[in-house]
């Protein structure tokens, strides 16, 4: 097992000053509270905790979300259509004016050479308290003219004075704003100024990168590196500032991805050499031949079960790339040498689902399966896991219901884990530990950008499933309004004739989840009664039991139902080849990867799918979003999109991930993280356990940042 002796940190050495005069005041050292710096004081103290904000280390690193240029200030009169400009003027008036559509917010500036005009659009509330006549503010924004020179949404701050030299005249931060951080006046303006109180008594600050390290990645020192965040001399200089301060919040995690791998690939891992002849037979039975992209994964897995090595593999495929048989065929591999397997799903839906496609696909051979779900009943629970136990049963397929405790194995050998996203490393870990270093084999049809992947699975290989079966038709999918119903249903109808089937989804979503239910459940019956009172319409929904879902679902699959209403529990992984057409209700309150995996569940044949987005508000914003998914199908460029506009917190639930605001903007500092990735894992290569003299600081500040993750990996 991996050792890195847990480093006793060094206790702050406070020195108090009690009874020596000295003219100078002590130095304001990292470890400092930001409490008792000039210009905080106690409640704001309590603002900048809520934020994260302990220590002036942590202020520090508070970095500004954008820069403005305010070296040149451009006087109104001189002002041109289009320019970028920095205006300083006092507020002469504000108001709000109804314009045909809409109302907006004005503030009027003059800055004695004329009148500017900046405009809102939106946030009119909050804006509107924040100029009163008289102020003295900084305006920074695109002139543009309708029937009048304005800027539209301009950045502002407000200034002391008439000369203010902290905030005009060279580049200033602009930090990012948070409620609690508004409420006690913390905005940039006396950000600036408590960060101009601490340059002159600051410490001089030691750099935990080494020097090689960081030549070699071209970064700023350390101490540079945080006072040009905050008072850059030039444009440069703040952009290597920043370079320099997100190198190193992604540098840690990728060390953490490091040090993970590291550990990992040093446990045995059991062989599996032989293909063997239930998977031989399982391949010649398939009613279709693998994609290239199959056969490929498949000798990325076996090259894992021959390496000695335990498996820790991520496969990525679009919804419908077929990962459910590539899985199987691993699993057999492992039951033929007696060995089992466990299947882990997020839902009992797809449990069941994933239970009956095993089936299925393996009818030529026999392996003896069993489904183990929250509410299989107490009898059958007690002789599959007697099963488990004794090895009869080679295989089992559910629910967080065979993390349960009492759940152990013979020989579990292979752990497959689907949506893992779905799971926490914990969750994953407790399968883990119910057998001797099992492989483990993720799957996700969540296309995670790269740059995500590599911030959270940076710890696993990644096996992509990039190609379609060849007998797909293409899913071609529309945004319509409401008025357009009509028509989407004659289609639904023509469909139905010609005996394919047809998903109704509408949004469930957890705040708001009793009204959205009764939603469905009126959707529901309206179509039922009044639309299609002549076919057969099934309702689904996450508060139904198992035994009534699975019903729904039988019904659904052999086809008896041609009209299936849903919520969206219906999300992953349904497989129902007549299927083709899905229309989802008030399309604007998903996000485009879920909207994508919704339509994975038509087009799963040859016959051609339609996906028809509902858009019942949301504005223009919403409308050119759901456009993306008419012109791609391509789930990774969706994501990239999802993640743009959403941003990561959102796409995946920010805690289960860990999801830290201090990495910063993941799409665009895919450069930055990619370099840091690298940097970490050469560090790694080359001292693994972090021991030589040069890295004794880094490894320091490493192990306090990681200690959570640490104790759980037992790294230490
Ligand atoms: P997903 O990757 O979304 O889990 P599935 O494994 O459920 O996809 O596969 C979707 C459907 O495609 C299933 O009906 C499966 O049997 C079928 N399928 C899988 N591989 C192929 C292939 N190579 N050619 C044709 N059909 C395939
Ligand atoms: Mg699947």
């Amino acid at each position: 097992m991996l050792k890195i002796p847990r480093w006793q940190l060094d206790p702050q050495q406070i020195s108090v000053e009690t009874g020596t005069m000295s003219d100078k005041p002590r130095p304001i050292r990292l470890a400092d509270p930001v409490q008792y710096l000039k210009g905080i004081g106690p409640v704001r103290a309590e603002a900048l905790a809520e934020a994260g904000i302990h220590t002036v280390d942590d202020l520090l690193h508070f970095l500004p979300r954008k820069y403005l240029d305010r070296r040149e200030l451009t006087r109104i009169s001189d002002l041109k259509i289009g320019d970028q400009v920095t205006v300083v003027g006092q507020v002469t008036g504000k108001g709000v004016r109804q314009l045909k559509r809409r109302k907006i917010f004005q503030v009027t500036i003059n800055d004695g050479s004329g009148l500017l005009h900046c405009v809102w659009f939106r946030g009119g509330d909050w804006i509107k308290d924040r100029f009163e006549t008289g102020d003295r503010v900084a305006v920074h924004g695109k002139i543009e003219f309708y029937r009048q020179l304005q800027m539209i949404h301009p950045d502002f701050d407000h200034l002391d004075s008439e000369e203010d030299p902290l905030n005009t005249g060279k580049i200033v931060p602009l930090y990012p704003g948070s409620a609690s951080l508004k409420s006690t006046g913390l905005e940039s303006r006396s950000l600036r100024r408590v960060f101009h109180g601490i340059w002159d008594r600051l410490e001089q600050i030691a750099d935990f990168l080494p020097e090689p390290l960081r030549d070699d990645c071209g970064l700023l020192h350390l101490n540079e590196a945080l006072r040009q965040v905050h008072n850059p001399v030039d444009t440069d200089s703040s952009q290597s500032a920043l370079y320099r301060l997100k190198f190193e919040n992604h540098f840690f995690l990728q060390l953490l991805m490091a040090l993970r791998r590291r550990a990992l690939a040093v446990l045995p891992g059991r062989k599996f050499p032989e293909r063997g002849e239930i998977t031989e037979q399982i391949y010649r039975g398939l009613p279709f031949r693998l994609t290239t992209a199959q056969i490929r994964v498949m000798r990325e897995l076996r090259s894992d079960f021959n390496s000695g090595q335990m498996m820790n593999r991520l496969l990525q495929g679009d919804v419908g790339s077929g990962k459910t048989v590539v899985a199987l065929l691993a699993a057999a591999i492992v039951i033929r040498a007696k060995a089992q397997v466990a299947v882990l799903a997020p839902t009992e839906i797809l449990a069941e689902q994933h239970y009956r496609s095993f089936k299925a696909l393996s009818s030529q051979v026999h392996i003896s399966m069993a489904l183990l779900t929250g509410s299989t009943p107490k009898k059958e629970r007690l002789s599959i896991l007697a099963g488990l136990k004794s090895g009869d049963l080679s295989m089992v397929i559910g629910t967080h219901a065979i993390i349960q405790e009492d759940v152990g194995f013979k020989d579990l050998a292979l752990i497959i884990v689907d949506e893992q996203h779905r799971f926490g490393v914990l969750q994953r870990g407790k399968l883990v530990g119910k057998g001797v270093y099992p492989h483990v084999l993720a799957m996700t049809a969540t296309p995670i950008p790269r740059t995500l992947a590599i911030t959270y699975h940076g710890d696993m290989d990644v096996s992509l499933l990039d190609e379609m079966p060849a007998d797909r038709a293409p899913v071609s999918t529309s945004v319509i309004e409401a008025a357009q119903l009509e028509q989407a249903y004659g289609l639904i109808r023509s469909e139905v004739r010609q005996g394919h089937q047809c998903f109704i989804v509408y949004p469930v979503i957890e705040d708001n989840e009793s009204s959205d239910l009764k939603a469905a459940e009126s959707g529901f019956r309206l179509l039922d009664r009044k639309i299609f009172p002549d076919l057969q319409v099934s309702y689904l929904h996450g508060r139904m039991n198992a035994a009534e879902k699975d019903r729904v679902m039988q019904a659904v699959q052999s086809g008896r139902t041609p009209i299936l209403v849903s919520t969206t529990v219906i999300e992953v992984g349904i497989d129902v080849p007549q299927a083709t057409v899905m229309l989802v209700e008030n399309a604007e309150r998903f996000g485009l990867t879920q909207l994508h995996q919704l339509r994975g569940r038509i087009g799963r044949s040859s016959f051609p799918g339609r996906c028809l987005l509902v858009k019942r508000g949301g504005g223009d914003e919403s409308a050119e979003r759901l456009k993306i998914l008419e012109r791609t199908s391509d789930g990774f460029e969706i994501a990239d999109e999802d993640l743009k506009l959403r941003g990561p917190g959102e796409m995946f639930g920010a805690r289960q991930h860990g999801y830290d605001p201090k990495l910063g903007d993941l799409v665009q500092d895919g450069p930055i993280i990619r370099a840091a990735r690298q940097a970490a894992f050469d560090l790694v290569r080359n001292d693994p356990q972090l021991q030589q003299g040069e890295h004794r600081a880094l490894r320091q500040v490493f192990m306090h940042r990681y200690e959570q993750e640490l104790d759980f990996l037992k790294i230490h």
